[in-house]
Protein backbone atom coordinates (compact mmCIF):
# COMPACT_ATOMS: atom_id res chain seq x y z
CA UNK A 1 0.00 0.00 0.00
CA UNK A 2 1.30 3.47 -1.02
CA UNK A 3 2.53 6.12 2.55
CA UNK A 4 -0.21 8.06 3.51
CA UNK A 5 -1.66 9.72 6.52
CA UNK A 6 -2.14 8.12 9.83
CA UNK A 7 -4.58 5.49 10.75
CA UNK A 8 -6.69 5.87 13.67
CA UNK A 9 -9.33 3.06 14.78
CA UNK A 10 -12.22 3.13 17.62
CA UNK A 11 -12.76 -0.46 18.49
CA UNK A 12 -15.77 -1.49 21.50
CA UNK A 13 -18.54 -3.78 21.51
CA UNK A 14 -20.92 -2.52 19.55
CA UNK A 15 -23.31 -0.32 21.79
CA UNK A 16 -20.80 1.17 23.50
CA UNK A 17 -21.34 4.65 21.69
CA UNK A 18 -18.41 4.53 19.70
CA UNK A 19 -20.07 5.61 16.37
CA UNK A 20 -20.76 8.99 18.42
CA UNK A 21 -17.19 9.23 19.59
CA UNK A 22 -16.18 8.61 15.60
CA UNK A 23 -19.22 11.01 14.22
CA UNK A 24 -17.76 14.09 16.87
CA UNK A 25 -14.18 13.47 15.87
CA UNK A 26 -15.15 13.64 12.00
CA UNK A 27 -16.85 16.84 12.70
CA UNK A 28 -13.71 18.31 13.79
CA UNK A 29 -11.80 20.22 11.21
CA UNK A 30 -8.31 20.61 12.52
CA UNK A 31 -8.36 16.71 12.57
CA UNK A 32 -8.24 15.86 8.98
CA UNK A 33 -9.92 12.95 9.13
CA UNK A 34 -12.22 10.83 6.82
CA UNK A 35 -14.30 7.83 7.59
CA UNK A 36 -13.33 4.67 6.00
CA UNK A 37 -16.16 2.96 4.84
CA UNK A 38 -16.09 -1.07 5.58
CA UNK A 39 -17.82 -3.42 2.92
CA UNK A 40 -20.12 -5.75 4.64
CA UNK A 41 -22.77 -9.00 3.68
CA UNK A 42 -24.95 -7.92 6.18
CA UNK A 43 -28.55 -6.33 4.98
CA UNK A 44 -28.70 -2.75 5.62
CA UNK A 45 -30.57 -1.33 8.71
CA UNK A 46 -32.65 1.62 8.53
CA UNK A 47 -31.39 4.54 6.91
CA UNK A 48 -28.20 2.82 6.03
CA UNK A 49 -27.15 3.85 2.94
CA UNK A 50 -24.65 2.13 0.33
CA UNK A 51 -21.47 3.86 -0.05
CA UNK A 52 -21.90 6.11 3.10
CA UNK A 53 -22.49 3.57 6.25
CA UNK A 54 -21.00 0.41 4.45
CA UNK A 55 -20.47 -0.43 0.78
CA UNK A 56 -22.92 -3.29 1.10
CA UNK A 57 -21.87 -6.05 -0.91
CA UNK A 58 -23.62 -9.71 -1.34
CA UNK A 59 -22.10 -12.52 0.44
CA UNK A 60 -20.61 -14.03 -2.97
CA UNK A 61 -18.86 -10.56 -4.28
CA UNK A 62 -17.71 -10.41 -0.43
CA UNK A 63 -16.31 -13.71 -0.79
CA UNK A 64 -14.69 -13.09 -4.29
CA UNK A 65 -12.92 -9.87 -2.62
CA UNK A 66 -11.22 -12.31 -0.01
CA UNK A 67 -10.07 -14.21 -2.93
CA UNK A 68 -8.69 -11.97 -4.51
CA UNK A 69 -6.73 -10.51 -1.90
CA UNK A 70 -8.53 -6.81 -2.03
CA UNK A 71 -8.85 -6.59 1.71
CA UNK A 72 -6.54 -5.06 4.50
CA UNK A 73 -8.69 -6.94 7.01
CA UNK A 74 -12.09 -8.64 7.06
CA UNK A 75 -13.94 -10.40 9.90
CA UNK A 76 -16.45 -13.00 10.00
CA UNK A 77 -17.95 -10.78 13.08
CA UNK A 78 -21.40 -12.67 13.29
CA UNK A 79 -21.92 -15.45 11.82
CA UNK A 80 -22.31 -15.18 7.47
CA UNK A 81 -22.24 -11.46 8.34
CA UNK A 82 -18.51 -10.62 7.28
CA UNK A 83 -16.92 -7.12 7.47
CA UNK A 84 -14.36 -5.86 5.80
CA UNK A 85 -11.72 -2.98 5.10
CA UNK A 86 -11.14 -2.48 1.16
CA UNK A 87 -6.97 -1.36 0.44
CA UNK A 88 -9.49 0.72 -2.34
CA UNK A 89 -11.11 2.83 0.64
CA UNK A 90 -8.01 3.47 2.51
CA UNK A 91 -5.96 4.51 -0.68
CA UNK A 92 -9.18 6.83 -1.78
CA UNK A 93 -8.75 8.84 1.85
CA UNK A 94 -4.98 8.71 1.98
CA UNK A 95 -5.49 10.50 -1.68
CA UNK A 96 -7.65 13.36 -0.49
CA UNK A 97 -4.64 13.75 2.03
CA UNK A 98 -6.52 13.27 4.99
CA UNK A 99 -6.25 10.44 7.58
CA UNK A 100 -8.02 7.55 8.17
CA UNK A 101 -10.67 6.78 11.19
CA UNK A 102 -12.01 3.17 11.57
CA UNK A 103 -15.38 2.19 13.76
CA UNK A 104 -14.86 -1.52 13.69
CA UNK A 105 -14.51 -4.78 15.32
CA UNK A 106 -11.69 -5.56 17.98
CA UNK A 107 -10.32 -8.18 15.76
CA UNK A 108 -10.32 -5.89 12.73
CA UNK A 109 -8.75 -3.19 14.72
CA UNK A 110 -5.75 -5.13 16.43
CA UNK A 111 -5.03 -6.42 12.83
CA UNK A 112 -4.43 -3.14 11.36
CA UNK A 113 -2.57 -1.96 14.44
CA UNK A 114 -0.32 -4.93 14.07
CA UNK A 115 -0.23 -4.23 10.37
CA UNK A 116 1.13 -0.33 10.78
CA UNK A 117 2.15 -0.11 14.24
CA UNK A 118 3.53 3.71 14.23
CA UNK A 119 0.82 5.01 12.07
CA UNK A 120 -2.48 3.76 13.63
CA UNK A 121 -3.89 4.57 17.05
CA UNK A 122 -6.07 1.71 18.24
CA UNK A 123 -8.28 3.16 21.21
CA UNK A 124 -10.83 0.76 22.97
CA UNK A 125 -14.23 2.48 23.98
CA UNK A 126 -15.77 0.50 27.09
CA UNK A 127 -19.32 0.57 28.41
CA UNK A 128 -20.09 1.10 31.75
CA UNK A 129 -21.63 -2.52 32.03
CA UNK A 130 -22.48 -5.21 29.96
CA UNK A 131 -26.28 -4.18 31.84
CA UNK A 132 -26.05 -1.00 29.89
CA UNK A 133 -24.72 -2.54 26.65
CA UNK A 134 -27.83 -4.04 26.42
CA UNK A 135 -30.43 -1.17 27.49
CA UNK A 136 -28.31 0.75 24.75
CA UNK A 137 -29.05 -1.79 22.19
CA UNK A 138 -32.58 -2.46 23.09
CA UNK A 139 -33.40 1.54 22.72
CA UNK A 140 -31.87 1.25 19.37
CA UNK A 141 -34.47 -1.13 18.73
CA UNK A 142 -33.47 -1.63 14.98
CA UNK A 143 -32.88 -5.53 15.85
CA UNK A 144 -34.49 -8.85 16.74
CA UNK A 145 -34.02 -10.15 20.32
CA UNK A 146 -32.12 -12.86 18.78
CA UNK A 147 -29.86 -10.24 17.58
CA UNK A 148 -29.60 -8.37 20.11
CA UNK A 149 -28.36 -11.57 22.19
CA UNK A 150 -25.92 -12.40 19.80
CA UNK A 151 -24.02 -8.71 19.97
CA UNK A 152 -24.32 -9.20 23.64
CA UNK A 153 -22.60 -12.77 24.15
CA UNK A 154 -19.74 -11.46 21.74
CA UNK A 155 -19.50 -8.27 24.27
CA UNK A 156 -17.91 -10.40 27.36
CA UNK A 157 -15.10 -11.55 24.36
CA UNK A 158 -14.39 -8.12 23.22
CA UNK A 159 -13.97 -6.41 26.79
CA UNK A 160 -11.08 -9.18 27.13
CA UNK A 161 -9.17 -7.47 24.20
CA UNK A 162 -9.02 -3.93 25.88
CA UNK A 163 -5.44 -4.01 26.72
CA UNK A 164 -4.54 -4.64 23.80
CA UNK A 165 -5.58 -1.23 22.61
CA UNK A 166 -2.86 2.17 22.73
CA UNK A 167 -5.15 3.24 25.07
CA UNK A 168 -8.54 2.87 26.86
CA UNK A 169 -12.33 4.92 26.79
CA UNK A 170 -14.48 4.36 29.91
CA UNK A 171 -17.59 5.86 28.10
CA UNK A 172 -19.74 6.44 31.07
CA UNK A 173 -19.84 10.12 30.34
CA UNK A 174 -20.42 11.26 27.44
CA UNK A 175 -18.73 14.51 27.27
CA UNK A 176 -15.29 13.51 28.99
CA UNK A 177 -15.24 10.38 26.39
CA UNK A 178 -15.63 12.80 23.62
CA UNK A 179 -12.54 14.81 24.93
CA UNK A 180 -10.53 12.05 25.71
CA UNK A 181 -10.89 10.83 22.35
CA UNK A 182 -9.86 14.26 20.90
CA UNK A 183 -6.96 15.10 22.95
CA UNK A 184 -5.59 11.24 21.69
CA UNK A 185 -6.12 11.70 18.23
CA UNK A 186 -4.80 15.53 18.19
CA UNK A 187 -1.35 14.39 20.06
CA UNK A 188 -1.13 10.97 17.85
CA UNK A 189 -1.83 13.40 14.55
CA UNK A 190 0.85 15.65 15.40
CA UNK A 191 3.89 12.97 15.64
CA UNK A 192 5.67 12.28 12.97
CA UNK A 193 6.15 8.96 11.29
CA UNK A 194 9.37 7.12 11.45
CA UNK A 195 9.06 3.34 9.68
CA UNK A 196 6.37 0.67 10.23
CA UNK A 197 8.69 -2.26 10.74
CA UNK A 198 5.72 -4.88 10.17
CA UNK A 199 4.89 -2.32 6.52
CA UNK A 200 4.69 -3.56 2.94
CA UNK A 201 6.41 -1.74 0.64
P1 LIG B 1 -22.88 -3.28 12.80
O1 LIG B 1 -23.57 -4.47 12.20
O2 LIG B 1 -23.44 -2.91 14.15
O3 LIG B 1 -22.82 -2.11 11.86
O4 LIG B 1 -21.36 -3.71 13.07
C1 LIG B 1 -21.06 -4.87 13.75
C2 LIG B 1 -19.61 -4.88 14.13
O5 LIG B 1 -18.78 -4.97 12.95
C3 LIG B 1 -19.17 -3.62 14.84
O6 LIG B 1 -18.37 -3.98 15.96
C4 LIG B 1 -18.39 -2.90 13.80
O7 LIG B 1 -17.44 -2.07 14.38
C5 LIG B 1 -17.73 -4.06 13.07
N1 LIG B 1 -17.19 -3.66 11.76
C6 LIG B 1 -17.66 -2.72 10.92
N2 LIG B 1 -16.86 -2.60 9.85
C7 LIG B 1 -15.85 -3.48 10.02
C8 LIG B 1 -14.68 -3.81 9.25
O8 LIG B 1 -14.40 -3.27 8.19
N3 LIG B 1 -13.87 -4.76 9.75
C9 LIG B 1 -14.12 -5.39 10.93
N4 LIG B 1 -13.23 -6.28 11.32
N5 LIG B 1 -15.20 -5.09 11.67
C10 LIG B 1 -16.05 -4.15 11.23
Amino acid sequence: MKKGGKLIVFSAPSGSGKTTIVRHLLKIEALNLEFSVSATSRAPRGEEAHGKDYYFLTLKDFKQKMKSEEFLEWEEVYRDNFYGTLYSEVERIWEMGKNVIFDIDVVGGLRIKKKYPERTLAVFIKPPSVEELKKRLKKRSTESDEKINMRIAKASVEMATAPQFDFIIENDHLEHALDEAEKLVSEHIAKPIFKDVTEEE
